[in-house]
């Protein structure tokens, strides 16, 4: 059936697309990254398939990307002949947006009135194939996915809907055209049917792309005649394989951008190689922003695995444990079969043997951001502090390298977190266990009534506010050899011996002065509560209610009960 349709985009989708019509972004070279990073994801993905699938009845043996301009109708394509997509597949991909936080990202943007904040929020969400309606007034696709007769042509001017339709002579692959904007005609620096443009626009974000990259450029001969041939433009050097000092910061960033789809830098690069009996290379990098998704139960990872250079796989869990799964980059392993199995990767003795290694490199690279470069370290700890501190639950193996890069808030300094073994350093006289409380928040921490004798005493309590604290605090349960202990729990005792001693003889007035009270109160709130006693912790409030040492905290309970136990 060639039937047409004419398709709205899904609300999310048909907002972001109005704000890359009013070009919110500003740099719009942009759009061709998007299309040739695309290309380069169908072409690595139909390689894939063909070395799984014998059978896949598609053309391998000249995989590439290439640019054609067509400067009199003013429109620029971009055609790979990868793995294509089928006409569900495009109304599913090109019409929808699948991206977890579309909608928060949304609202967000509604709410902030500055541009330039708006620009910012969607460079940090990254727009993909939609970025080629900054500079388009009408887009055309035509795909045909790899193993299919028949093929899709896509159409749409970006304003609430598109046209699909099934057609017979669609080659493998996928070509996307761009109608350029007359209004940017004027413009030399926005005139994308210019050689030199591309050609820059190429170099600066696509270099690294791992298939060719071609255009048929027109050179005048001798005379008048012009000749025309077909130039690569890229040099197509896998990053990860060059020694560290042949590449240059700006080639690291642009090669994030590709491997994460984030339109932001990043904020570490971690570039290392393994020798011996298992060679790899590894560019792994840390994100300057968490994604919307980081606490998703679906949220990926995000290493790519190589073999040789052909791509294996996205997200490859064998390589990175769940707690740093907003870790990007890539592992190119030279000694593994291609048809290597997410299930067989995940014993691979050798595999857990880089994972291992993958994992100390990155926490020592976090360790030394603490060292030397604060304001990196506040934004990494900031953005990806409590993603990391889950590996206190997952990774035994390396408890204290985490324990070493854990930053919390503390009553030491309202505006500052604190690293455990600066707390340490601080300890009082005599003082033998670290204190801390958890709860939903800082004020409510600090405005608890457990709070009041350690405040009197001077004693340093750690204010704990994520979800995950409550669990490692009793899983660690030390650090540096001291205990960690909560002041919501049990009896904490704060007094010297002779404070002690003093004290114990005023308490045994006060206890006969009040047995009957306490008597009386026993009695009255039997049901509620195992125990009413004299407290020595209060300083200013009247009352408050304790757990055993060995009871589970009010949070805890709290979380209990919401997952209904
Ligand atoms: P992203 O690349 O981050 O997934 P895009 O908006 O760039 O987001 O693309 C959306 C999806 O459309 C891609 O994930 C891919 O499945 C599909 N797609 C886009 N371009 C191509 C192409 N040239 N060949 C095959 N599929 C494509
Ligand atoms: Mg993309």
């Amino acid at each position: 059936s060639n039937r047409i349709e004419t398709l709205e985009f899904q609300a999310e989708a048909r907002q972001l697309l109005q704000l890359m019509v009013h070009s919110i972004y500003s740099n719009k070279d942009v759009f061709l990254r998007e299309l040739i990073s695309n290309a380069s994801d169908a072409l690595d993905k139909l390689r894939l398939e063909s070395l799984v699938d014998k059978d896949l009845a598609a053309d391998v043996s000249d995989l590439h990307i290439e640019i054609e301009v067509d400067r009199d109708a003013r429109t620029l394509t971009v055609r790979d002949n990868g793995i294509g997509m089928s006409r569900e597949d495009v109304v599913r991909l090109i019409g929808t947006i699948a991206k977890s936080g579309t909608a928060e990202l949304l609202a967000k943007l509604r709410e902030s009135k500055d541009s330039a904040a708006s620009a910012d929020l969607i460079g940090q969400f990254g727009v993909g194939f939609y970025a080629t309606f900054m500079v388009a007034d009408r887009v055309t696709l035509l795909t045909r996915r790899a193993g299919e007769s028949e093929g899709t042509r896509w159409e749409s001017t970006g304003e609430g809907t598109y046209s699909v339709e099934t057609v017979d002579d669609a080659p493998q692959g996928t070509a996307v055209t761009v109608h350029l904007k007359p209004e940017d005609s004027d413009d030399h620096l926005y005139d994308y049917t210019a050689e030199w443009k591309i050609r820059e626009i190429v170099k600066r974000y696509s270099d690294f792309i791992a298939w060719p990259i071609r255009m048929t450029v027109e050179r005048k001969g001798e005379g008048d005649e012009t000749t025309r041939e077909a130039q690569t433009l890229n040099s197509m050097k896998a990053l990860w394989a060059r020694p560290r000092s042949e590449v240059d910061e700006a080639e690291y960033k642009e090669f994030y951008k590709h491997v994460s789809h984030d339109w932001a830098d990043p904020l570490e690069t971690i570039h290392m190689r393994g020798e011996g009996t298992f060679e790899y290379e590894a560019l792994l990098f840390l994100p300057s922003h968490a994604p919307v998704d980081l606490f998703a139960p679906q949220a990926r990872r995000g290493v790519q695995l190589y073999v040789k250079r052909v791509f294996i796989m996205d997200d490859c869990e064998a390589l990175m444990p769940n707690y740093l799964r907003f870790v990007k980059g890539v592992v190119d392993a030279h000694d593994l079969s291609l048809n290597i199995s997410r299930e067989i990767l995940q014993q691979d003795r050798q595999i857990q043997a880089v994972r291992r290694r993958l994992v100390k490199k990155i926490l020592a690279t976090v360790k030394e951001l603490k060292a030397n470069e604060a304001e990196k370290y506040r934004t990494f700890w900031s953005e990806f502090g409590p993603a990391l501190k889950e590996g206190l639950l997952d990774d035994p193996d390396n408890t204290d390298a985490i324990l070493d890069v854990v930053s919390v808030a503390s009553t030491h300094d309202p505006a500052e977190l604190t690293g455990l073994r600066d707390y340490v350093e601080r300890m009082k006289d005599g003082q033998s266990d670290i204190y801390y409380m958890t709860g939903e928040s800082r004020s409510m921490i600090e405005n608890s009534p457990h709070m009041e004798a350690f405040r009197a005493k001077g004693y340093e309590v750690l204010i704990l506010t994520d979800p995950v604290d409550e669990v490692w605090v009793e899983r660690v349960g030390q650090f540096d050899g001291k205990p960690l202990r909560s002041i919501a729990k049990g009896q904490v005792d704060l007094d010297t011996e002779e404070e002690k001693k003093e004290a114990e003889s005023a308490r045994e007035q006060q206890r006969q002065e009040y047995a009957d009270l306490l008597t009386w109160m026993s009695e009255k709130l039997a049901d509620s509560v195992k125990e009413v006693r004299l407290s020595t912790r209060l300083t200013t409030s009247p009352a408050c209610v304790v757990g055993d040492a060995h009871d589970i905290t009010p949070t805890l309970e709290k979380m209990y009960r919401a997952m209904g136990h």
